[in-house]
């Protein structure tokens, strides 16, 4: 099954996260036909790949017509031809041959690559980076995740490991990451992020973060991103404060990748975009002051996520259909 006929066919996608398995049966145009999702317990790889199958099986049961085929995005470093995950932060994967096991068990083509690479080319075709040259993502969540899409494809490096802008080095001997390193942007710019600045300041400073601390009991250890979050909606000034301090992060960070790329727009995603302007709004200020030759060039347009969290498995359904139609999968 190759050429122009696939276009027209509906495809899976799979997104895998630490805690749960979630796909979908994707028309070419973006829609979602059907979805299913399975808990990944254990998070050992047998477990996580039971989870894929059954998934999988559900959704192609449930459909009488053709399928092109599966795109799978994980939460992990994969080689360039996504044939390897190198290494996953949240699960189990380390040198696994996750492409091969699944094309194994369930004999359909496949796409398998990292699940914000997905996302990029999900708005890359479909939401807020439709048509642009230069398009990059960055997803803010546990982590920072990103996805880069130039002249109409993705690009993934020479090792498949591009994007991985969360582990910039943002501030010298900073905050412990989970890779081994220290100060790295993700430490400073994600949902953990907000959580840790939370409970470093309720502990140093109840005072001032009394109605936080109403949310968790008084047990500052307890407090997360997603109760700031909330706090802030809900017009908590030190919540607030503490959302845009984020902002500024994330709008330093554009401003470092714009230096490198000059990107016409970058997209962003994740759990924290939720925020929108609350954090979008310091983060371009920040752009505007931190852009290098401010003044005498275009800066970046810095824009919210159309898909939100179904975007991984669109993007990833999107692109087994190009690898099929291009003779790749
Ligand atoms: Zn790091």
């Amino acid at each position: 099954m190759t050429g122009p006929g696939v276009a027209a066919l509906p495809a899976l996608g799979i997104d895998i996260g630490g805690t749960k398995v979630a796909g979908g049966l994707v028309a070419p145009d973006g829609e979602l036909l059907a979805t299913a999702r399975r808990a990944t317990p254990g998070a050992s790889v047998g477990d996580t790949e039971d989870a894929i199958a059954a998934v999988v099986d559900e959704l192609a049961g449930g459909y009488e017509g053709e399928i092109v085929g599966v795109g799978v995005g994980a939460a992990g470093w994969f080689d360039r031809t996504g044939d390897t995950v190198l290494f996953s932060p949240h699960l189990a994967w380390r040198n696994s041959t996750l492409r091969k096991d699944l094309a194994a068990r369930l004999q359909r083509p496949l796409w398998v690559g990292n699940d914000a690479d997905a996302a990029a080319w999900a708005e890359y075709r479909y939401g807020a980076a439709r048509g642009a040259d230069l398009a990059l993502m960055i997803t803010l969540g546990t982590g920072i995740g990103g996805g880069i899409v130039l002249d109409g494809r993705l690009r993934r490096g020479s090792h498949g490991v591009a994007g991985e802008w969360g582990h910039m080095r943002v501030v010298p001997d900073g905050r412990l990451c989970a890779c081994g390193n220290r100060g790295c942007w993700e430490q400073y710019a994600s949902g953990t992020a907000l959580g840790q600045t939370a409970r470093e300041v309720a502990r140093t400073s109840p005072a001032a973060a009394a109605l936080l601390l109403e949310r968790v009991d008084c047990e500052p250890d307890r407090l997360t991103g997603e109760h700031v979050a909330r706090a802030a909606h809900d017009g908590d000034p030190l919540a607030l404060e503490l959302v845009t301090e984020v902002g500024y992060w994330l709008g330093q960070g554009i401003a470092d990748l714009a230096a490198v790329l000059d990107p016409e727009v970058v997209v962003i995603g994740g759990g924290v975009s939720v925020l929108g302007e609350m954090v979008l709004g310091p983060a371009r200020e920040r752009l505007e002051r931190a852009l290098p030759g401010r003044g005498f060039r275009p800066g970046p347009r810095v824009v919210v996520a159309e898909l939100g969290p179904q975007a991984g498995l669109v993007g990833a359904a999107d692109l087994v259909r190009r690898a099929v139609a291009e003779g790749e999968a």
